[in-house]
């Protein structure tokens, strides 16, 4: 199986960037997990389905008709790749992705991003549940404060709206949410390398990630 490089974390903890930038370094594909939850979130808004509506987001899950094309991504033949950004569809992605039925409709999806020349993936789980062989894992934290400075910056960047107030409040209840639950809680792989961003540049991030991985 071609190699995989696991990156997990709370919410804007950084692993986007730095999983993207790690990605071009290599010449790998790139796992947004999140945006998969994000688009159950946001396709079975349209459709009514509540968040605790188990077996039918499972059948959506299954069913969704996606493509991924460098940074865009299209659901049901729209670019929504902005859309899924939202605030209010990130924090419904948490809620539904408490479900086991919800994960495990996802999980061959995610898998199959497993290709040549290898893949880094970006999520909650990525290390622990989805690909626990992963050469190379990391979890990538940051204190509140400057996560909630970052995911402030990237939506008035993106053209949402913001309120640091709200923001810390939603990252700390959704943190919560992800590692307190009983599916894939939030946590490092027994065997994933540590590692705090607060005080670190995204460069200075990448170098440490490559350089685990021995480039
Ligand atoms: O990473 P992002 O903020 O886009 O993820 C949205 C939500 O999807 C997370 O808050 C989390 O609850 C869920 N998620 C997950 N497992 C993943 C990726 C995301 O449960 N691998």
């Amino acid at each position: 199986l071609p190699p995989v490089i696991t990156i997990d974390g709370p919410t804007a903890s950084g692993k986007g960037t730095v999983a993207h930038r790690v990605a071009d370094a290599l010449g790998f594909h790139y796992l947004d997990s999140g945006a998969l939850y994000r688009l159950v979130a946001l396709r079975s808004q349209r459709v009514g389905i509540e968040v605790d509506e188990v077996k039918d987001l499972a059948d959506l899950a299954h069913g969704l008709h996606l493509r991924f094309r460098g940074d865009k991504i299209w659901l049901e033949g729209e670019e929504v790749s902005q859309l899924i950004r939202a605030e209010d569809i990130g924090n419904r992605a948490s809620a539904l992705a408490v479900h086991q039925q919800v994960r495990e409709a996802l999980t061959a999806r995610q898998r199959a991003f497993r290709t040549r020349p290898g893949l880094v993936a970006d999520g909650r789980d990525m290390g622990t549940v989805i690909f626990p062989d992963a050469p190379v894992k990391v979890f990538l934290t940051a204190s509140v404060e400057a996560r909630a400075e970052r995911r402030y910056k990237q939506l008035i960047d993106k053209g949402f709206s913001a309120n640091m107030e709200d923001l810390l409040r939603d990252l700390t209840a959704r943190d919560a949410r992800d590692a307190s639950r009983a599916v894939a809680p939030l946590r490092p792989a027994q065997d994933a390398h540590l590692l705090d961003t607060s005080d670190m540049t995204v460069d200075q991030a990448v170098a440490q990630v490559l350089a685990w991985y021995g480039q």
